[in-house]
């Protein structure tokens, strides 16, 4: 039982910035700032075009199954596309689409473990330049997420090495499960590294009674384009074997400098999962899609603003418009004068009826 309580450090995340002669001093500000995102527009290369159409034909997935004789589950996803979604739509930073990729990653593995339909939230309650990362997933395979601050950027922690702890700070990982009952069960756990996969597999330990191996990976390119993304959750089941135990730490000691290697080498989900399980016999439960999903709309934060009542509405309206922006996906959504006028008229009316439970 000792080897169970010493699984959970055996969290690894692993991304490689593509770059070979970025040194300690490259200010990676400096390179963001002279790409926005109408730049990107007019001034991707026809290469580019061409690799992005390649990669929409690869689509995002997430396999669960189980291994060892049923000792433990694994779960495996792939989320190149669902990443670089993220990270184009946030315009995110190296190392903040680093961030909110694992952590969307992660969110992803813990959702297709969830016997219940509904939503979880991570939250990566961290001190850092970050100010903070969310993901929500569910197990049919949509997930978003977003930094509070996602041009945020660090110092490399070597040449090529993104610095995702110093970004992420000291804090807490928060998990809130969404129940079939509308109900949230929330569970949290300190950060022990704050490279997110560590820190979901003590949360896993901690307020789970999980021992759990995560894995996650991004490898960025130099155009900050994701070249690669992924994840691999290993748990063992009650009353697993010693040798179960043992087979599933050294699977993940071997493969915990090279998952988003291994998903940009392998091209269809057979082979990623086949390379990542290894010799070890397992069977294929259940395959999903995976993509970048947000569940915002017009109406939705026509909704929001509805609630915000009256006197708020007839305060945009003196400015002529409103913009709200989704923190999960950046959509911008603009309400005109006489939509907001519209959405006035509607919060007297809500304001008028009596309270409904
Ligand atoms: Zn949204």
């Amino acid at each position: 039982m000792k080897l169970k309580n010493n699984f959970p450090w055996i969290g690894r995340c692993i991304n490689k910035f593509n770059v070979t002669n970025i040194g300690r001093n490259y200010d990676l500000t400096a390179l963001l700032q002279a790409i926005d995102r109408a730049d990107c527009a007019v001034k991707e290369p026809d290469d580019s075009a061409k690799r992005i159409q390649v990669m929409r034909m690869q689509q995002d997935e997430m396999w669960t199954g189980t291994l060892c004789g049923g000792e433990a589950r694994w779960v495996a996803a792939r989320t190149t596309l669902t990443v670089e979604e993220a990270s184009r739509r946030h315009q995110a930073s190296p190392v903040a689409a680093a961030a909110i990729g694992r952590l969307m990653t992660g969110a992803l593995l813990l959702a297709a473990t969830f016997k219940s339909e509904g939503e979880i939230t991570l939250r990566l309650l961290g001190d850092g330049p970050l100010q903070g990362v969310l993901a929500v997933a569910n197990r049919q395979g949509t997930v978003r997420g977003y930094a509070k601050d996602p041009q945020a950027a660090v110092p490399l922690k070597r040449p090529g090495k993104l610095d995702v702890a110093a970004a992420v700070g000291l804090g807490e990982l928060a998990v809130s499960r969404e129940l079939d009952n509308g109900e949230y069960y929330t569970g949290t756990a300190p950060l022990v590294s704050g490279e997110i996969a560590e820190d979901i597999a003590e949360y896993l330990l901690r307020s789970e009674q999980i021992p759990s191996a995560v894995l996650l990976g991004v490898k960025i390119e130099k155009d900050h384009h994701i070249a690669a993304a992924g994840g691999l959750l290993l748990q063992l089941l009650p009353e697993a074997s010693e040798s179960t135990v043992q087979a599933l730490e050294e699977r993940a000691s071997e493969l915990q400098a090279g998952i988003s290697q291994l998903a940009a080498e392998e091209k269809d989900m057979d082979g990623y999962v086949a390379r990542l399980l290894g010799d070890h016999p397992f069977t294929v439960n259940e395959r999903r899609r995976v993509a970048f999903a947000c569940s915002c709309s017009q109406s939705k934060l026509a909704d929001i603003l509805i609630r915000l009542g009256e006197k708020e509405i007839a305060a945009l309206i003196a400015q002529g418009k409103a913009e709200i922006v989704c923190h999960f996906c950046n959509e911008r959504y603009a309400f005109a004068a006489e939509e907001l006028r519209a959405l006035q008229e509607r919060a007297g009316s809500a304001q008028e009826k009596p309270y409904e439970d």
